[in-house]
């Protein structure tokens, strides 16, 4: 494999940590040219003195002055705020870009890093969600890849090698069903957010973690993965999985299903979207096939999870509505971690958000960033209502 120049967005973030463990597994295989962080300021620079990237950048609020001069001293050049990352999307000396961001503001990056002819190896689903159309019709016209990161994702990817696009029936996305598998739906109101964030199998950032909890996570899958593989939405079927060894599936056209199976360890898909169309060794986790253990598949329930409803209808309904779900989403686990609202009502403020603005019909790039804005705008101030 040839050397590979890397950009890490979010470099100080659950995937973008285990992005940096796979690439010092193969320091001769990859450089790293970029790094950027919101407000983990200190790990930035740490990461910045192991790695000297030519370019960092801080999207938060930090003392520029004082950042400055200590990255300065290590020689990289540091940037900031949402110019510096549109930048550093432009930045042409990097081979692949990993978006490890969390949520909406990685649209716009995703964007001008397409236009500017990079590949994107995607961690960040909810820029597929919100602009999965686009972002898709962005890269095939450019001959761009995008490869997934998402562990499930992944393993659709990862069966699809080989096989014709024509002879796929179904996707099958697992889901853990998250920390309240077994949990009442009666008790699921009063649940607290440190159990929430207490995921049985994975150990991610708090957005996705409590978005696994009300399974929307799962939902923001089914739509990043309608988008990715180019499928329709009634291609596309849910099972929980708890174990969360199996990471996906696809039934073809002659009753055939391949399944990907594998420890969950994150580092598994970020080496294969690193490494495609190579694979790259490591000492990330095995299976230990000399014990007995089953594997067990469940529906979902959407009754009691009716965020993932919902994201299924915001994808049937099209145009802007998963803009809209996202948004909400977005607004509405901060909420909860805030301790602002309960668990429930996350779902709640996302069916409130989809009634009041989803719109089917085509979009363009300046339509869905508006929506975004006016979705978030019009939460907070009905959370601050709520008060
Ligand atoms: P995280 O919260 O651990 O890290 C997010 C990164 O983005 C950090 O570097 C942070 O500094 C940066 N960031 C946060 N807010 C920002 C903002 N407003 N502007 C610019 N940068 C900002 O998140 P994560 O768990 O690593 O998840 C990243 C993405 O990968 C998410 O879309 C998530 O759904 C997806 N994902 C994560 C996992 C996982 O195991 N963590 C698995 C599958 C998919
Ligand atoms: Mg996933």
């Amino acid at each position: 494999m040839a050397r590979k120049r890397i950009a890490l967005w979010g470099a100080t973030g659950s995937i973008g940590l285990q992005t940096l463990d796979v690439m010092s597994q193969h320091e001769d295989l990859f450089e790293l040219k970029v790094i950027t962080a919101h407000s983990g300021a200190e790990s930035l620079y740490d990461i910045a003195r192991k790695w000297r990237p030519a370019l960092a950048v801080l999207t938060g609020d930090v003392d520029r002055t004082h950042w400055r001069s200590r990255f300065h001293d290590i020689g990289v050049n540091l940037l900031f705020g949402r110019q510096g990352l549109l930048d550093a999307a432009a930045y042409d000396a990097a081979d692949l870009v990993v978006n490890a961001l969390v949520g909406a503001v990685g649209l716009e990056a995703t964007v001008t890093a397409l236009e500017a002819n990079r590949p994107i190896a995607l961690a960040n689903k909810e820029v597929l969600v919100m602009a999965g159309e686009l972002i898709m019709g962005m890269a095939a016209k450019r001959n761009l890849s995008i490869l997934p990161i998402d562990s499930e994702h992944s393993a659709l990817f990862q069966c699809l090698v080989g096989e014709r696009a024509e002879s796929v029936e179904k996707l099958i996305l697992t889901a853990s069903g998250g920390p309240f598998r077994e949990t009442a739906k009666e008790d699921l109101a009063g649940v607290t957010v440190e159990q929430a964030l207490a995921h049985p199998n994975w150990s991610m950032g708090r957005k996705v973690t409590i978005d696994s909890a009300t399974l929307l996570n799962k939902g923001l899958e089914v739509i990043e993965a309608r988008w990715l593989f180019g499928v329709g939405p009634d291609q596309i079927e849910v099972v929980v999985h708890p174990q969360s060894i199996v990471h996906s599936m696809i039934l073809f056209i002659d009753g055939s299903v391949k399944a990907q199976l594998g420890e969950p360890d994150m580092r598994i898909p970020i080496a294969y979207a690193l490494g495609f169309p190579h694979r790259l060794g490591g000492s990330f986790r095995r299976m230990d096939w000399s014990d007995t253990f089953a594997l067990n598949f469940e529906p979902p329930d959407l009754h009691k999870f009716p965020a993932l409803a919902l994201a299924f209808d915001a994808l049937k309904t099209g145009g802007t509505a998963p803009a809209v779900l996202n948004a909400a989403d977005e607004i509405a686990v901060e909420a909860f971690i805030r301790g602002q609202i309960k668990f429930t009502d996350i779902s709640r403020y996302i069916e409130m958000a989809l009634h009041e603005f989803a719109k089917s019909g085509a979009v363009d790039l300046p339509a869905i960033l508006e929506i975004d804005r006016d979705v978030r705008v019009w939460l907070n101030r009905h959370l601050e209502m709520g008060r």
